[in-house]
C-alpha cells in the first residue's frame, strides 16, 4: 500500500519531533515514521545512571520547556523519555510506530519512502535518524582473539553487571568518562584514552557548550574567524559523578594500548592488563543507510549539505546528526533552530506562504 504526505520525517526522536513541531506550526501536513516501538528515541536505551549535562530548562525542544525533575538538577534519561512522550502528544504529532524506513528514492516530482509496512510518497523528506544505531568500533589488532566480553556504549547498562571484574573502558569522551566513573567503585578499572583526558572546568555544563557552539556558528557566518567552539573548551563535562570519581583519584587514564590478547590488552612496550570485559566508548556514526538509494554521500561519508538541505537533493533535509547539520543540532536545546530553518525552507519549496 502506498500513502501520501506532504513531508515524511524519518525518525521520531527529539530531532524528528522538533521538525514535526515546526512543520505543523507552518500548516504543513507531515508524518513521522519511527522504528522504535515507544517514544523517546535513543534515550530509551542509555545506561541506568545517565543524567543530562544541562538543567531541564536548558534541555528543551521548541514550544515547551522541559519541566524540572524533582530532586535532580540534571534530569535522568527516564525524565527525557517522559518529556518527549508528552511533547508528541501535546502537539498531536502524527508519529507512526514501529515503522522502519528501508530506503528513500527519487520518484519523478516526488520522493518515495519505502518502509517495512508499506510505502509513502512525499514532496519532501527530513532524515532525523540519529547516531545511536550505528556504534563505531576502531580497528585494533587482536579483537578476535580476546576471550572476554566486548561491548559498545550502546550495550552498557549498569556497573552491577561487572561487579568485582577487571574492566577496560576505552574512550576519552563523555561516554567513556561517565561509564568509567560509573564502574570505578565496583570494578578493577583500567580507563584508556587516546590522549590525556581534557575535563571542562567544573562550572561548565551544557549551557556553556551551547553558547560556545552558537558563537562559533555566528563567527563563521559573519566571516570573523573560527572561535574553536565547544572543542576548544575540552572534551569531558565534569558532571557530578565524573567529578567525584576524578577527585577521589579513581579516574586515572592510561594511553591507548596496541593490541588485545586472549586475556586482556597489551601496550607497545609489552605492559599488559588482564580484563574480563572491554567496553568500547568509541563513538557513533550517522545512521544514513536508508538514504543510500539517493547516492548523496560525499568523500568523508557525510552527505554534503547547505545548512540542513542536502546539496544534491533539495527535497531532502538532514537534522540532528551533529554540528555538520547545525550548531549543537545533536542536543535537545540545539535542534530547535535547524528544525525551524529546515521547515521554513520546505515551506518555500512547497509554496506554502504564511
Ligand atoms: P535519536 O534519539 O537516536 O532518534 C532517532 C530515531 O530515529 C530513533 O527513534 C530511531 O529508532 C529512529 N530511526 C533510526 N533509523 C530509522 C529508520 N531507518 N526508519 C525509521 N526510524 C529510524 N544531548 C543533550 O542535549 N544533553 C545531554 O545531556 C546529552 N547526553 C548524551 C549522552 C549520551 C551517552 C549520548 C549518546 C548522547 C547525548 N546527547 C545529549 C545527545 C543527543 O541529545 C542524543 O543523542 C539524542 O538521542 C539525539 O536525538 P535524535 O533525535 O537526533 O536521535
Amino acid at each position: 500500500m502506498t500513502s501520501y504526505a506532504d513531508v515524511v520525517v524519518v525518525g521520531g526522536g527529539q530531532a524528528g519531533l522538533a521538525a514535526g513541531y515546526h512543520l505543523r506550526h507552518l500548516g504543513i501536513e507531515c508524518v513521522i515514521l519511527d522504528a522504535q516501538a515507544a517514544p523517546g528515541g535513543a534515550w530509551q536505551h542509555t545506561w541506568d545512571s545517565l543524567h543530562l549535562f544541562s538543567p531541564a530548562a536548558y534541555s528543551s525542544l521548541p514550544g515547551r520547556l522541559m519541566p524540572p525533575q524533582p530532586g535532580e538538577t540534571y534530569p535522568d534519561a527516564g525524565h527525557v523519555v517522559a518529556y518527549l512522550s508528552d511533547y508528541e502528544q501535546r502537539y498531536e504529532l502524527d508519529v507512526r510506530r514501529p515503522v522502519r524506513v528501508q530506503g528513500v528514492h527519487r520518484d519523478g516530482q516526488l520522493l518515495r519512502v519505502a518502509t517495512d509496512s508499506g510505502a509513502w510518497r512525499a514532496r519532501a523528506a527530513i532524515s532525523a535518524t540519529g547516531t545511536w544505531w550505528r556504534p563505531f568500533l576502531p580497528a585494533v589488532p587482536g579483537r578476535e582473539v580476546f576471550r572476554g566480553r566486548q561491548l559498545h556504549t550502546v550495550e552498557y547498562r549498569s556497573p552491577y553487571d561487572f561487579a568485582g571484574q577487571q574492566v577496560v573502558v576505552v574512550g576519552g569522551g563523555n561516554s567513556g568518562a561517565q561509564i568509567a566513573a560509573d564502574l570505578a567503585h565496583h570494578t578493577d578499572l583500567t580507563w584508556v584514552t587516546q590522549r590525556e583526558p581534557r575535563f571542562l572546568a567544573d562550572d561548565i555544563d551544557g549551557r556553556a557548550l551551547f553558547d560556545a557552539a552558537t558563537a562559533r556558528r555566528r563567527a563563521l557566518d559573519a566571516g570573523t574567524g573560527d572561535t574553536g567552539g565547544v572543542a576548544s573548551l575540552g572534551d569531558i563535562v565534569a558532571v557530578p559523578p565524573v567529578r567525584a570519581a576524578r577527585d577521589a583519584g579513581l579516574l586515572k587514564a592510561s594511553p591507548m594500548f596496541a593490541r588485545l590478547t586472549p586475556d586482556g590488552v597489551e601496550w607497545a612496550d609489552g605492559t599488559r592488563a588482564e580484563a574480563d570485559a572491554i567496553i568500547w566508548c568509541t563513538g557513533f556514526r550517522p545512521a544514513l543507510s536508508h538514504l543510500a538509494p539517493l547516492g548523496l554521500r560525499g568523500p568523508r561519508g557525510h552527505i554534503p549539505t547547505h545548512g540542513t538541505r542536502a546539496a544534491e537533493e533539495p527535497r531532502l533535509h538532514l537534522l540532528g546528526y551533529g554540528d555538520w547539520t547545525g550548531p549543537a543540532s545533536a542536543t535537545l536545546i540545539g535542534v530547535g533552530r535547524p528544525a525551524r530553518d529546515a521547515s521554513r525552507e520546505i515551506a518555500q519549496l512547497l509554496g506554502v506562504v504564511r
